[in-house]
């Protein structure tokens, strides 16, 4: 555990077994983390999958919390998370009834097989940004402006609830 509290922003999607219920009930215990505190959660949308399509349609959200957890900590943390809602990792892209990514953590960059920050597809990602943008609307990721970003976002398949 760190001195200072540090801002995360975390990316959570789910496909399987009512997966809104999954997402409300992970918002819910981001609140529980040790030493964290949830700043804000964005409205959930609806996405199509990427990769495989012969899969249910996602729900996805984003919250922001402050934590005094280390990026490794955290990580632990949420894939804690992942394995209470039995989450099997059975194919790559494949459903899953909830994935949590650490998207930014503070301005860090990390380059760990278990830990990439910031997350690398986030900013390809129409269902990560515009949840983003929703609670987060100056938000820069890296030199990139969240606002150019979102300029650049075409024939995205996405759906506020
Ligand atoms: P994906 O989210 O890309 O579909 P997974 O959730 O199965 O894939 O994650 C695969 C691996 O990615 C995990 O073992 C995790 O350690 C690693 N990983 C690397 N960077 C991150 C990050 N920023 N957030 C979450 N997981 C990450
Ligand atoms: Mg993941």
């Amino acid at each position: 555990m760190s001195e200072f509290a540090h801002q995360a922003y975390i990316g959570l999607g789910s496909n399987l077994n009512g997966p809104r219920e999954h997402v409300e009930q992970a918002l819910i215990a981001l609140k529980r983390l040790p030493v964290t505190r949830l700043l804000a959660a964005s409205p959930c949308y609806a996405s199509k999958p990427v990769g495989p399509q012969d899969q249910p349609d996602f729900i996805n959200a984003v919250a922001r919390i402050t934590t005094r957890l280390s990026p490794l900590a955290l990580l632990d943390q949420l894939q804690a998370l992942e394995q209470q809602h039995q989450r099997r990792r059975l194919r790559h892209w494949g459903p899953r009834t909830l994935d949590l990514d650490l998207l930014l953590f503070d301005d860090l960059s990390l380059d760990l097989p278990r830990l990439k920050l910031p997350h690398p597809a986030m900013q390809e990602r129409a269902f990560v940004l515009f949840p983003l943008a929703d609670i987060a609307p100056e938000l820069t990721i890296g030199a990139t402006r969240l606002e150019d970003l979102l300029l650049h976002m075409k024939d995205h398949d996405l759906q506020r609830l």
